[in-house]
């Protein structure tokens, strides 16, 4: 073993010791709410195929249809000879879907960000984000090398004060706020009526993430923006085609020079090949599906099992697709996670780094694919183990007691808890 390989095993067994390791544990099956995971079936409650749209067949003959006719892959960055027409269209799509003067397609959420923060912002502008802001924004931040100021989740104050503080030290420079719609490991929402108000109070520029709002929220899924009239108003909407539209590849969303100079800027455009023009073609098959009937269908059912677990659950609001049951230590979350597994459900064990130290919990997340029963099942399921392991965590459930137990004395069928 080299010294480096001994250093990094060194490490490995450090995470170990404190419940923070982590690895791959492939599906057998496609994505769906059951899964086939180590040879046991699961009910999938991890995923954020939020719409079930990762297996529509339409959304599948449109991969096919679009390799057929533009090829696997694309070849080249789309500034070499890569910009196929369904990247064009997408984008095309996109704009008139968000109701915005253009659009720029990325080949995943991440890179989206990754390129076009540091291509609106850079040194000597400010951005002030969010503290439970996406690993990706905080990158992209950190990249452009513009002065960064952090606020506590979701607090005003704190975010008014700092639009203070840059507009007073950085008088003629831009500063951004940038912040999630709805928050991709807690679920709730940003208050975003305020945060429009103050960021045109102090002239400064709103990047808002909408990855876990984009197909769910608003008038044919356009997102919380949307939803409460503001959309206008946020000057560049970013977002994912991995989760609601059950493929891949990242957005922005804002005005004509936004968009050129992001062209012009964005490294992770410039400097990485364009993604396969079926996932483009297909991503347009989506967006059409998304907006549809039903897409409109699709999403009431998804809306209405968050709004039943909580209803039962009495675990608190579910106001998208994404609920997190708050443990604390690692090892209780990652102890829940295992004996929910134990019962058949896959609800995952979120710990640090990805939510802060002490902070882990189960994340639930809801798709229109499920049933009413299996919420009900996996409603049943977290209450139990609740009860067994941190009882602290339920004292609202616990009051629901007589709701749950009627649940539980409900005939399921298949139910294995
Ligand atoms: C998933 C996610 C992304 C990244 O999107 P990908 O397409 O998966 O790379 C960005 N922002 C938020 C808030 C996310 O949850």
């Amino acid at each position: 073993m080299s010294s480096a390989d001994a250093a990094w095993s060194r490490m490995l067994a450090d995470l170990d010791t404190r419940s923070l390791r982590r690895s791959l544990r492939p599906l057998e099956t496609p994505q769906g709410t059951e899964v086939v995971r180590d040879g046991r079936t699961l009910l999938n409650f991890s995923s954020n195929d939020y719409l079930g749209l990762a297996s529509h067949p339409a959304i599948i003959a449109a991969l096919r249809e679009g390799a057929a006719h533009h090829g696997a892959g694309s070849g080249a960055s789309r500034l070499l000879c890569g910009s196929l027409p369904p990247h064009g269209e997408l984008e095309e799509t996109l704009a008139a879907f968000k109701g915005t003067r253009a659009a720029l397609a990325f080949s995943s959420g991440f890179a989206a960000a990754l390129g076009t923060i540091p291509a609106l912002f850079g040194k000597g502008d400010v951005l002030i984000l969010d503290k439970l802001a996406h690993a990706c924004l905080i990158d992209g931040s950190r990249l452009s090398g513009a002065t960064l100021r952090v606020y506590p989740h979701n607090d005003l104050d704190r975010l008014e004060s700092h639009l203070g503080w840059a507009r007073k030290n950085f008088p003629n420079s831009r500063v951004g706020v940038i912040t999630e719609s709805v928050f991709s490991m807690d679920g709730d929402l940003c208050p975003l009526a305020e945060i429009v108000a103050l960021k045109e109070r102090f002239d400064a520029v709103l990047y808002l993430d909408e990855a876990h709002a984009f197909g769910l929220l608003g008038a044919g899924g356009r997102g919380l923006a949307d939803a409460l009239g503001l959309a206008p108003r946020v000057d560049v909407q970013m977002g994912t085609l991995s989760k609601a539209a059950g493929l891949a590849g990242g957005y922005v969303c804002a005005s004509r020079a936004a968009i050129d100079l992001a062209i012009n800027r964005a490294r992770s455009f410039i400097y990485s090949t364009a993604p396969p023009p079926a996932i483009a073609a297909a991503a347009i098959r989506a967006l059409e599906i998304i907006a549809s009937d039903e897409g409109n269908q699709r999403r009431q059912r998804v809306l209405g099992h968050a709004a039943h677990f909580a209803a039962i659950s009495g675990l608190g609001p579910v106001p998208a697709a994404i609920f997190a049951v708050k443990l604390g230590e690692e090892s209780h979350a990652l102890e829940s996670a295992r004996s929910l597994e134990a019962s058949g459900f896959l609800v995952p064990a979120i710990r640090y780094p990805t939510v802060p130290k002490g902070g882990a919990r189960l994340r639930i997340t809801f798709s229109a694919a499920h049933s009413r029963p299996e919420i009900d099942r996996l409603t049943l399921a977290i209450a139990h183990g609740l009860e067994h392991l941190c009882p602290a965590v339920l004292p609202k459930a616990a009051k629901k007691k007589g709701e749950l137990g009627a649940l539980g004395q409900r005939d399921h069928g298949t139910m294995r808890i």
